[in-house]
């Protein structure tokens, strides 16, 4: 695994952004997930024995919970709503490569889910640990102010320092650890009351420096947008590879509506792009 990923520069509409790469940590347990989960990744094997989440079929934490615990010699329980036949026999995208690595996947009606991850809170013993969907976790504290740390080293001549939100575990933590840079994100999942909130359930009041962009436009978590693969293709001609779900929102929030020196910090998520782009090739044919 690369410790303290390299700082990248790339130019966007005549902009100089910088990009901490943490894409390149690891091929499963890279980008947020991998600071997200720093804690645990530091947990010595013998002190756990079951870890247990839930969320999305191609979700990005369940694949860097899934490497995690292939390392550790975790049994690794996840839980979501029933799959079609499809998605069980696909040889591609975050499920298959999770079941790969030994994730053990049990499928559950959406409206029990509360209820169920609640027992199982409750009856836990102590070798077993429950992740929130997403991983927001309070523990995910602890990764993302090694993060800060690294970033306030490279000394960078920056105001701003930028990353997508799902859940706003990422931005809330590094907001806390950078008062005094601005943090940017823009809701992925829901609009700013929602992300507002879930930050809140986190931490009982959000930092004065973290900024949150509204898009200007409506667009709803992992459906497939035009904008966002031109956006995709941009970067990536620019130098740099991001995700398909965040990334492309968070360039456009920055581009349209900030004229900060900026540090994005890459969240990664690049291994569900073979399936998005699979998505987008049926759809629109490129
Ligand atoms: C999970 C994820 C996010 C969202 O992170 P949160 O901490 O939940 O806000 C952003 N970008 C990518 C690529 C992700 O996989």
């Amino acid at each position: 695994m690369l410790k303290n990923p390299p700082i990248s520069k790339i130019i966007l509409e005549g902009r100089e952004f910088l990009i901490k790469r943490d894409d390149l940590i690891d091929p499963h347990l890279a980008g947020n997930k991998y600071r997200k989960l720093y804690s645990l990744i530091n947990t010595p094997k013998e002190h756990l024995q079951t870890i247990i989440s839930y969320g999305g079929t191609q979700s990005n934490a369940m694949l860097a919970i899934a490497a995690l615990c292939k390392q550790k010699e975790w049994e690794f329980l996840y839980y979501t709503k029933p799959l079609n036949a499809i998605m069980k026999s696909q040889k591609s995208g975050n499920f298959y490569h999770a079941t790969e690595l030994g994730m053990k996947h049990h499928e559950l009606e959406e409206n029990l889910y509360r209820d169920f991850i609640g027992s199982q809170r409750l009856s836990l013993d102590e070798k077993v640990y429950v992740i929130d969907q997403g991983g927001a976790d309070s523990s995910a504290r602890e990764g993302l102010s090694v993060l800060a740390d690294e970033i306030l080293e490279a000394k960078l001549q920056i105001d701003a320092v930028a990353t997508p939100s799902g859940t706003g575990t990422t931005a809330l933590f590094l907001a806390l650890a950078l008062p005094n840079l601005k943090v940017y994100t823009t809701p992925c999942v829901g609009n700013s009351a929602y992300l507002k909130e879930q930050m809140l359930a986190l931490h009982s009041e959000l930092p004065q420096n973290l900024i949150i962009l509204e898009p200007k436009k409506k667009y709803h978590f992992a459906k497939l947008y035009p904008v966002f693969l031109e956006m995709y293709k941009k970067t990536k001609e620019a130098g740099v590879v991001f995700d398909l779900l965040y990334a492309p929102s968070m360039w456009q929030a920055l581009l349209e509506q900030t004229d900060d020196r900026i540090l994005y910090v890459h969240s990664g998520g690049v291994s569900g792009n073979e399936s998005m782009l699979e998505r987008y090739k049926k759809k629109y044919g490129s």
